[in-house]
């Protein structure tokens, strides 16, 4: 049973460290013994997707183990750690030695219990991921270092009620606080409060369930301490480094909350001589020394939940760069992957809804008014739940610094600037985007206005360097926005044209763009002079800018290298770089095929180019065509299918311009595999399909391309292609 009680003393808390530990330590040693009884000494024991063995025997011991029999030395060594029961004294001073002597020994016995669980195959549980790879500690490494994430919070046991849960664990999101959490009070744990309180967990919310008992919370004690061996280059077994670390450079806290056991007590010793602070609601004695965390605050108290996240935040000493915005609902990158339900929306705007566009345009310094934000059109509470609204968005920016080539790399980050408010989805970009404001979100006082708020602070926050001032017009009246739409177009055309005459053969670089990783982890586009990234806003000259703006951002130069197959476009030096950024998910990347090693797709693509086997071809379908196609699926169902940052042969996100390329899957002989399009798309392609067609010798190609109007199915459509001769059926098998 848990304690709560307020008679708890030093030497009570002293004694439940140290016997927890001993606790700890003797159902290793059974489980271990078991294990050995039943699969013999030479059985392989670890984790998956690791290179640092049990991590922490590894880092603090120096121990590489990689069977039981191995794992017999962690327990030796975590033997002579373990203390006697404290004498009859009440100060910290004499028992805190030995408590956190003690507590190494317990979190290296629960390492091991929760490696022989992967032994017996009981770990993952279920919703919880388990052992957290080396990959992922990676991939937040770079965040909490380019400061995407600010801190660490580790949460155990539960809050006084679910709201009370969602409130702390949101108040940690506002933050940019990466937060795990886990543990049980008497069977009630917080992953359940949150999960019954209808908050989302997950990577893309900042929010990961680790378990719901104490023993799990070792996979957050075991990441922590290989970011010393990883990013610190500390050699395992140099365990003062290793704890210098920690204690310094990663910051993270534990909140205790609900009750403590000496399980609990036993793991917060170990946390604590990882130099890992304790702040909790319970009314236990406070720790407050020097040398043990990064500040005195060892082990603190907060009754009030609303205000225990700001008091770990100090006694941590978290720096949280706060940007004030003048919004009503919550704003940060923690919301970026945060979806908005149909029935939870209020009113969208754009996709097959609405018309709706948003254009950026760099202007003279005298010619805009910074902070300037006008509405032209009905605001939010002249639009009823569940409607539709036309939205232009047009952002004009003046800066010293600001040129014309930046436009579109600014234009694009509107995408991930609306994402950051609560309530509020963006998708796409250009004239084909879409948006909605959640109920919750109006309900809290949302209004179109507030659009601009958020992007002119966002543009002086992060782009500061280029932009001196933002002015924003957000049109809701329809007829105004059908009025500006060709002024828009206009401009994105003129950006599309100037990347023409380049080749992928004059340049030796490529540049890659990782924005869309906020939802699909793994998802990395290359972008090359001759294919634009699927999304269609972001071409080489783009990329190259952006990567100009923010040297460390999602858009890296990357040296094509040695050549592997020049006609399926694939180099070494992408290769590389493609199986680094996509977590070890992606090891080859082909620029130019179809079937071979396919570009990746996130979700933002403008068309997605699927192969017909019964016609020797590929289909292409756009995002705007909502109806059937030759590949048996609408665009909705393909694009579950092709998403998500995997590779999948046969199937292909694209932007809207790599199909008039000369590099459209010319591995698989390019323009003349098409048999298939929306009558919509061959029109909006118009003059660009037709020049590339006669450039190809294909003059008549256009008309032998079928669309909805002559198939939607394959066998009508192959009737069609023989009729018309298309080239695709003499050529030789697609697969
Ligand atoms: S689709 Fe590709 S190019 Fe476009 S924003 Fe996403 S990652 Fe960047």
């Amino acid at each position: 049973m848990s304690k709560t009680a307020t008679d708890i003393t030093v030497k009570t808390v002293a004694a439940l460290m140290i016997g927890g530990s001993r606790k700890l330590w003797l159902e290793a040693d059974d489980l271990l013994n078991k294990a050995i009884k039943e699969k013999g000494p030479t059985s392989q024991v670890g984790f998956p997707e690791t290179a640092f063995y049990l991590p922490l025997a590894n880092a603090l011991l120096g121990l590489e183990t990689n069977t039981l029999s191995d794992a017999k030395k962690i327990l030796s060594s975590a033997m002579a750690l373990l203390a006697e029961l404290p004498a009859d004294e009440n100060k910290w001073e004499t028992f805190l030695k030995d408590a956190l002597s003690s507590g190494v020994a317990a979190i290296l016995a629960e390492e091991l219990i929760c490696a022989l669980r992967y032994l017996y195959g009981s770990e993952p549980q279920s919703d919880c991921p388990g052992f957290l790879p080396d990959t992922l500690l990676r991939s937040l490494g770079i965040q909490l270092v380019d400061g995407r994430i600010s801190g660490i919070a580790v949460i155990l046991g539960r809050a006084k009620d679910e709201k009370a849960a969602v409130d702390i664990v949101r108040d940690l999101q506002k933050r940019n606080i990466l937060t795990l959490v886990g543990g049980n009070v008497d069977g009630v744990s917080i992953v359940d409060q949150l999960k019954d309180g209808g908050l989302h967990t997950g990577l893309e919310s900042y929010v990961i369930p680790f378990g719901r008992d104490t023993v799990s919370i070792v996979y957050v004690l075991n990441f922590a301490i290989r970011a010393a061996l990883t990013f610190g280059g500390i050699k395992a077994g140099n365990t003062k480094a290793c704890v210098d670390y920690v204690r310094q450079r990663v910051p993270a806290f534990v909140l205790l909350l609900g009750g403590v056991d000496e399980v609990k007590a036993a793991t917060g010793a170990g946390a604590l001589a990882a130099g890992v602070p304790i702040i909790t609601d319970l009314d236990l004695p406070e720790v407050r020394v020097p040398g043990v965390c990064a500040h005195e605050e060892c082990l603190v108290k907060e009754f009030d939940h609303k205000k225990i996240v700001q008091k770990a935040v100090e006694a941590r000493g978290i720096k949280i760069k706060i940007t004030h915005i003048p919004i009503p609902v919550p704003c940060s990158a923690a919301f970026e992957g945060e979806r908005v339900r149909k029935e939870d929306t209020h009113v969208q705007f754009g996709g097959k809804y609405s018309p709706a566009f948003e254009y950026l345009k760099m202007r003279k310094m005298d010619e805009i008014e910074d902070g300037k934000i006008d509405v032209i059109g009905p605001e939010i509470d002249l639009m009823q739940e569940a409607s539709s609204a036309p939205l232009g968005i047009i952002i004009e920016v003046a800066g010293r610094k600001m040129a014309q080539d930046y436009e579109p790399i600014l234009e694009r980050q509107i995408h991930k600037f609306l994402n950051y408010a609560m309530g509020i989805f963006h998708m796409g970009q250009r004239d084909m985007n879409w948006m909605r404001i959640s109920k919750d979100a109006k309900k809290a006082g949302f209004k179109i206005k507030h659009f601009g708020d958020l992007l002119a602070a966002k543009f002086h926050d992060e782009y500061g360097a280029i932009v001196d001032k933002v002015q924003i017009r957000l049109v809701t009246d329809e007829d105004e926005v059908k009025r500006l739409l060709p002024e828009a177009r206009k401009a994105y055309a003129a950006r599309d044209e100037r990347l023409r005459g380049m080749t992928d053969e004059s340049v030796d670089t490529f540049y890659s763009c990782t924005l869309c990783q906020s939802f699909a982890p793994d998802h990395v586009c290359v972008v090359s002079p001759e294919r634009l990234g699927l999304c269609g806003a972001y071409s080489w000259l783009d990329a190259k800018a952006a990567h100009e703006i923010t040297p460390t951002g999602g858009n890296q130069p990357i040296k094509k290298g040695n050549v592997v197959d020049i006609a399926k476009g694939i180099w070494q030096g992408i290769n590389t770089f493609v199986h680094n950024e996509s977590h070890q998910r992606v090891s080859q990347m082909s620029i130019y095929s179809l079937i071979d090693s396919p570009m990746t797709s996130c979700g933002c693509f403008e068309c997605i180019v699927a192969i017909v086997p019964e016609a020797n071809g590929v289909m292409i379908v756009n995002r705007e065509y909502a109806g059937e196609t030759p590949a048996g699926m609408k665009f909705t169902t393909l694009a579950n299918m092709v998403g998500g940052g995997n590779q999948t042969p046969g199937f292909l996100g694209v932007g809207r311009l790599y199909i008039v390329s000369k590099k459209f899957i010319s591995a698989e002989g390019g323009l003349k595999r098409i048999v298939w399009m929306p009558k919509e798309l061959k029109e909006a392609l118009g003059e660009k399909l037709k020049k590339r067609c006669e450039e190809a010798l294909l003059a008549d190609l256009l008309e032998k391309i079928a669309d909805e109007t002559v198939a939607t199915e394959s066998i009508e459509l192959v009737k069609y292609l023989e009729k018309v001769k298309h080239p695709a059926l003499s050529m030789p098998p697609l697969m």
